[in-house]
């Protein structure tokens, strides 16, 4: 935090003016530990919030390995030759653990890294997914409002990320690792319900045929899917390296884009987002208002014990956990007619 603190309005003034900086600093005042810090960055956002939407927001998904830094590089840089201006967010939960993160890290998109249209923001560390989620998904909204018009939000399928991701992108690729059937069969199932295309990475020299194999069955599996809209998703292959097939994939995601306003999905998908973050951030916060109850301490432990030994049933510990939880707030004053 610089020593002399900025009012939110010159802040958000900052952001809008596209002072990468101030952008920064935004998204940092998000990141914060301190309550002070996140209350601004609340007013900042507020402030900033009709000139946010606009970008088309792209999640991109893929084991470690499969070149998504590559591919990220080689899109973002394609997109920016387009006109665009491309920000890149990360979701990694892991980071938490191993104490930094390796996705968004700008040594592996060198080139994109130093572009002036290009804003790069490691994923942030620490805290629980809940908040790596809260942290991107603000940041999105900030670079948009700087005028960043296409949004890469990249995650390493663990645990939930792909799921929080897909929740607050318009289209989800999945980068894949061409192989036969052998890899295929380790997908977790999941993925393939949440992707709107599959791009098979490294489609080139040795490697060339297993891609298009890997493509083939790929398709084969979408298409016993019932998709979730009107979008029918694809499987097609590229290369990070050669850049074969990343016009075709681009044009692809552009056909999805031009489908979902076409159809109306896309304004039904964001006001769906919206609100089921909201009931997110609720029940997030009511579990940390519950943890944060010193006198429910004790009461949580028996609890969570007596449904380890199925004593109780999880619904039923789950209302008694609530029913303390309220009768731990004071008595609201007698109405005064
Ligand atoms: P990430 O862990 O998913 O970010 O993967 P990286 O982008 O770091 O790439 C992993 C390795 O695969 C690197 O050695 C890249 O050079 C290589 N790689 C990435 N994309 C391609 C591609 O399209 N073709 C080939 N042949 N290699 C690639």
């Amino acid at each position: 935090m610089p020593r002399q603190e900025l009012t939110a309005q010159t802040i958000a003034y900052g952001v809008l003016a596209r002072e990468r900086a101030m952008l920064s600093q935004a998204i940092t005042l998000t990141e914060s530990s301190l309550a002070r810090h996140r209350d601004k960055a609340q007013d900042v956002l507020q402030r900033l919030l009709p000139r946010t939407g606009k970008a088309m927001r792209i999640g991109i998904s893929g084991v470690p390995g499969v070149g998504k830094s590559t591919f990220i590089e080689a899109l973002g840089l394609k997109l920016i030759g387009m006109g665009h201006r491309v920000a890149v967010l990360a979701i990694d939960p892991s980071s938490q653990r191993s104490g930094g993160s390796i996705l968004g890290d700008k040594t592996r998109m060198a080139e994109l890294s130093l572009n002036e249209n290009a804003y790069i923001r490691p994923s942030p560390t620490g805290g629980h997914l809940g908040g790596v989620t809260r942290v991107t998904r603000e940041s999105l909204l900030l670079c948009e409002a700087s005028g960043f018009d296409v949004i890469l939000v990249e995650t390493v399928g663990v645990g939930q990320s792909e799921t929080v991701v897909s929740e607050m992108v318009d289209c989800y690729l999945v980068l894949m690792l061409p192989g036969a059937g052998d890899e295929l069969q380790g997908i977790k199932k999941g993925v393939l319900e949440l992707a709107d295309i599959i791009a098979v990475n490294k489609a080139d020299g040795s490697t060339l045929n297993d891609a298009k194999h890997a493509r083939a069955a790929y398709q084969r599996a979408l298409s016993i899917l019932q998709p979730s809209g009107s979008w029918q998703p694809k499987a097609m292959t590229c290369s990070a390296v050669t850049n074969d097939g990343l016009d075709e994939l681009w044009q692809e995601v552009r056909n999805h884009r031009r489908q979902l306003i076409d159809t109306g999905e896309l304004v039904t998908l964001r006001e769906q987002q919206r609100v089921s973050w909201m009931w997110s951030i609720v029940d997030q916060l009511v579990r940390a208002s519950l943890h944060k109850q010193e006198g429910l301490r004790q009461l949580i432990n028996e609890t969570e014990d007596s449904v380890r030994a199925q004593k109780v049933t999880s619904l039923q510990a789950a209302n008694a956990l609530l029913s303390a939880w309220r009768a731990s707030f004071p008595a609201p004053a007698p109405k005064v007619h």
